[in-house]
């Protein structure tokens, strides 16, 4: 479970996250919506602990990971990362760019290693490098690598943007699947509105650093707290 808390965070002044407080519960999707320069990815950089906010925590399974004077390094969160760019280990093979992030005994490593690029059928491409990959097959092992060790919560910015439309549902989809198997906490921030309703459990609206609307997608998709958030679920139907 992941829950922030009065998270504010200013650059030079300018207040670009403000009070935001939100939860997510294990193997439920959160959807973070709203416009360029919002403070989205912000806020999930905050949450990866690459960045540290002026004000509020956030926890990890109800352990603070920042806040209340504690910085847990990136590393130590269980917090797992996916953004558009996924860029794989050019010089690893699929199965060691999978298990890179592993720790443990080699024989747990490995049994890891192949389930999962079985589940994302890609077992027979075990030894492959990625540049012997498609655009799609190099998405699915960057998932998998991302899950590995199993974080308990994972951040997506825009993960499926640079994927051609085919590809993309049955990608998604599988993401979806694999992450709700494990019960892992989803916080996922898109563009794409069709995304959002087909993957979030619940939808948040972001403007200028703040929630503005929380709830079901069915909800907020019927009652949209603004005309923008109107207009962006307008073009769906
Ligand atoms: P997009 O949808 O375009 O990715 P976003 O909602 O992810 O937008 P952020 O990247 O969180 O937006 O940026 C929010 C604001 O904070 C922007 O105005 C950005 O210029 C500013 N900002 C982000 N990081 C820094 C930084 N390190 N120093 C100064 N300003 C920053
Ligand atoms: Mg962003």
């Amino acid at each position: 479970r992941l829950q922030i808390d009065g998270l504010g965070r200013a650059f030079q002044g300018r207040p670009v996250v403000r009070d935001v407080t939100l939860s997510v519960a294990a193997g439920q999707v959160l959807c973070l919506l709203g416009p360029s320069g919002c403070g989205k990815s912000t806020t999930l950089r905050i949450v990866a602990g690459v960045d540290w906010p002026d004000t509020g925590t956030v926890r990890v399974d109800g352990r603070v990971v920042t806040g209340e004077g504690r910085r847990v390094p990136p590393e130590e969160r269980s917090v797992g990362l996916m953004f558009q760019d996924f860029a794989l280990f050019p010089h690893l093979s699929v199965a060691d760019n999978v298990g890179f992030g592993l720790r443990g005994p080699r024989a747990q490593r490995q049994a890891r290693v192949r389930e999962l690029l079985e589940r994302v059928h890609l077992d027979s491409h075990a030894a492959a490098f990625p540049h012997e990959l498609s655009g799609g097959e190099q998405q699915r092992v960057a998932l998998v690598r991302a899950i590995a060790p199993r974080p308990r919560v994972m951040l997506m910015d825009e993960p499926f943007s640079g994927l051609d439309n085919r590809l993309r549902d049955g990608i998604r989809d599988e993401t979806l699947a694999v992450l709700k198997e494990e019960g892992t906490a989803v916080l996922l921030v898109t563009h794409e509105p069709e995304e959002a309703l087909r993957m979030a459990d619940e939808i948040a609206l972001m403007r200028g650093g703040r929630i503005v609307q929380r709830g079901a997608p069915y909800n907020v998709y019927n009652n949209p707290a603004d005309r923008e958030a109107a207009a962006f679920f307008s073009d769906i139907n």
